[in-house]
């Protein structure tokens, strides 16, 4: 290619341009798109592109010590791990040098060119609507090298990958193109050299670049030189002892192992001293990261051999019902060349894992006693995540049964636990009521509640897909047995009704119960296959009709949820229950029998149970019938 990238000013004689021939690139869309962003909009906090630089050269010396586990000749001559800054005034240029794996050709196309990881749409986007620019998100989308636009208007990166012969110059000014060149210069590892603005000069300052490295950077265990001089305490942060570590350190070990903005809203930091040592340091965080809910269900806990990174998707290391926690676990007793796939069948592992699960549950419990206002905002974040475990990991479930808060009829806007139900029970209530729903569609308002409301008795709210797996395998919690208000018969009548707001309810003329059988008999017999049963109902105060799963079937909503996820249901038939008390069956129960009525009767029939399915949320089999029926009976009313 003809268009060697042309310097305006050559730049201490780095560049060999004018032998070697460069081959031009253009940056995937989203990072052009991205560097727009960087360029023109990211202002605040700038200094954190010197955080991303830092910990990509500490994640390559990291991958490089990996390596050599298995190819010891990788390292040698040259096995001081370590990041050199050096500083040059006049001309602008701060580089950061590690010794680390290097890139090659390849490696530089795909990963200072396109953007690899799949949330970077989704950062995209958050920052465009929110118009927070708020750049420490940066981190969290894999887009850390590219903030070094940030600051400089043109960045070269001198490149050999550990174990190849050839070096390569990489070199862009951020705008659409990024070229690649030979260059035999270049030593094993990676050297980012910035060409700052004049705007950003203060990135050559000695004071201001150790003021960000103390903040930033200290809990590298790599160490940090600066004019022959390191800058950083070098030790692994978890290395040290509990007391000696600031919560401003492990802000900033959090950030650099959650790649998350805020705060760590719980830190762990334990040893394991005995037959299995190991030591953990780990974090809940104070958000949802992105990808909570990805089907893989991945952690991101990292595994450390003896303080040698192994992986940072160790399977079997965390359960998925705490993929939530970041951190890292340093083991002694693992064998540092295990193969990241034999890991998982590791009975040491198994170990650890359980270990630290069992420390991480005490802690949350502790939390949850101590400070239960901060304990709900954990909750709102990662309950949803840490129910999956009461199914999944039979041995923690009673365990995680405590730690689960729930809203409910009389806790409509807080959080209760199981056992705050528990206390609140009615005189002669056995089982523990819940009514599985959709919290967006307002489950507070469904008619299944009435005679619950009106008894003054509590129903939890089931509002996660993932009650509808674990209700079924909890038998009970403190043995009272989990009971769907929606399912099966509701024994309600043994609770006396709090109070009747309605004191003239009782005198109205009563119907008598034989016309309401006769009611139930009739619309039983025109809806036939329609539904599984009808029956009367005391779970109603003001509507007239609901719908219930019959005992031992399938809870309405978790069949609608399947369905929202193009499972294959068959349809179960439901139960139709009447309000006796409602003035609307009491007229029709009246009307049973009466000379003329019947066709009357038959539409109102289908009408109710149209209006149950309405109230369900569930779509009409048969809209147009419910139209012409309701056409009808309204013509009538209105037209007599
Ligand atoms: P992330 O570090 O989250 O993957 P970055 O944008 O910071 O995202 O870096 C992109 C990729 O470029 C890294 O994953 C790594 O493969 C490569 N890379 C960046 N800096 C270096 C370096 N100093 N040495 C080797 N590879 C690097
Ligand atoms: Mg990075």
């Amino acid at each position: 290619m003809g268009d060697a990238p042309v310097d305006e000013k050559p730049d201490s004689g780095d560049t060999t341009a004018e032998s070697a021939k460069a081959e031009t690139h253009e940056f995937q869309a989203e990072v052009s798109k991205l560097l727009d962003l960087m360029i023109n909009s990211l202002y605040k906090e700038k200094d954190i592109f010197l955080r991303e630089l830092i910990a990509n050269a500490s994640d390559a010396c990291d991958k490089l010590r990996y390596a050599a586990i298995t190819e010891p000749e990788l390292m040698t001559g040259d096995s001081d791990l370590k990041v050199s800054i050096s500083l040059d005034k006049e001309a602008r240029i701060l580089t950061i040098a590690d010794n680390g794996i290097g890139m090659s050709h390849d490696d530089l196309v795909e990963n200072l060119g396109t953007i690899a990881r799949s949330g970077t749409e989704a950062f995209l986007k958050q920052i465009k609507s929110d118009e927070s620019e708020d750049p420490s998100l940066i981190g969290q989308f894999g887009v850390g090298f590219y903030s070094s636009f940030m600051v400089a208007t043109r960045v070269e990166v001198f490149t050999r990958r550990a174990g190849e012969a050839a070096g390569w110059r990489w070199e862009s000014k951020g705008r659409g193109k990024f070229s690649i060149t030979p260059d035999e210069t270049a030593t094993r590892g990676a050297r980012v050299v910035l060409h700052l603005r004049k705007a950003d000069e203060e990135f050559v300052e000695e004071a201001r670049i150790r003021h960000i490295i103390s903040t930033y950077s200290d809990h590298i265990s790599l160490p940090i030189e600066l004019a022959g001089e390191t800058l950083n305490e070098g030790s692994a942060l978890w290395t040290r002892s509990p007391n000696d570590i600031t919560e401003e350190q492990h802000k900033e070990f959090y950030h650099h192992v959650s790649h998350l903005p805020g705060d760590p809203w719980l830190t762990v930091h334990m040893r394991a001293e005995g037959r299995i040592e190991y030591t953990g340091l780990v974090y809940v965080p104070d958000m949802r990261p992105f990808d909570l809910f990805d089907p893989a269900r991945k952690h991101s806990v990292r595994l450390y051999v003896k303080r040698v990174f192994i992986s940072d998707d160790c399977e079997g290391l965390m359960p998925g019902y705490l993929r939530f926690m970041r951190g890292i676990v340093d083991s002694n007793d693992l064998p540092l060349n295990i193969s990241r796939e034999t890991l998982q069948h590791n009975p040491i592992l198994a170990k650890i894992s359980s270990g630290l699960v069992k420390r991480i549950l005490s802690e949350l419990e502790k939390k949850a006693k101590n400070d239960s206002d901060g304990y709900d905002l954990f909750w709102r974040n990662f309950g949803a995540v840490l129910k999956e475990g009461i199914y999944e990991a039979s041995d923690q479930s009673a365990k995680l049964m405590k730690l689960a808060r729930f809203h409910s009829l009389n806790a409509t806007d807080k959080w209760i636990s199981l056992a705050d139900y528990v206390a609140d029970m009615a005189e002669g209530q056995e089982a523990i009521y819940y009514l599985s729903g959709d919290a967006a569609s307002g489950i507070e308002k469904s008619p299944q509640l009435e005679g619950f409301k009106a008894r003054g008795i509590d129903v939890l709210f089931m509002t996660d897909p993932v009650d509808q797996f674990w209700l079924p395998t909890a038998a009970n919690f403190d043995d009272k047995p989990f009971r769907s208000i929606t399912q099966g018969s509701a024994d309600l009548d043994k609770f006396e009704t709090a109070k009747s707001d309605d004191d003239s309810a009782p005198e109205e003329e009563k119907t008598s119960d034989s016309d309401m059988d006769k009611l139930i008999a009739m619309v039983k017999l025109t809806l036939g296959d329609e539904v599984k049963d009808v029956r009367t109902s005391s779970r109603l105060t003001e509507s007239p009709v609901c719908l219930v799963a019959d005992e031992g079937d399938v809870d309405m909503h978790f069949e609608r949820l399947l369905r929202q996820h193009q499972q294959p249901v068959t349809g179960q038939k439901r139960v139709l229950e009447i309000n006796p008390s409602h003035s609307l069956t009491r007229a029709l129960a009246t009307l049973v029998g009466k000379e003329g009525a019947s066709e009357a009767l038959e539409d109102a029939s289908h009408l109710l149970l149209d209006q149950a399915r309405i109230l369900e949320g569930e779509s009409l089999p048969d809209p147009a019938a419910f139209s012409r029926r309701l056409a009808g009976l309204l013509t009538k009313t209105l037209t007599t």
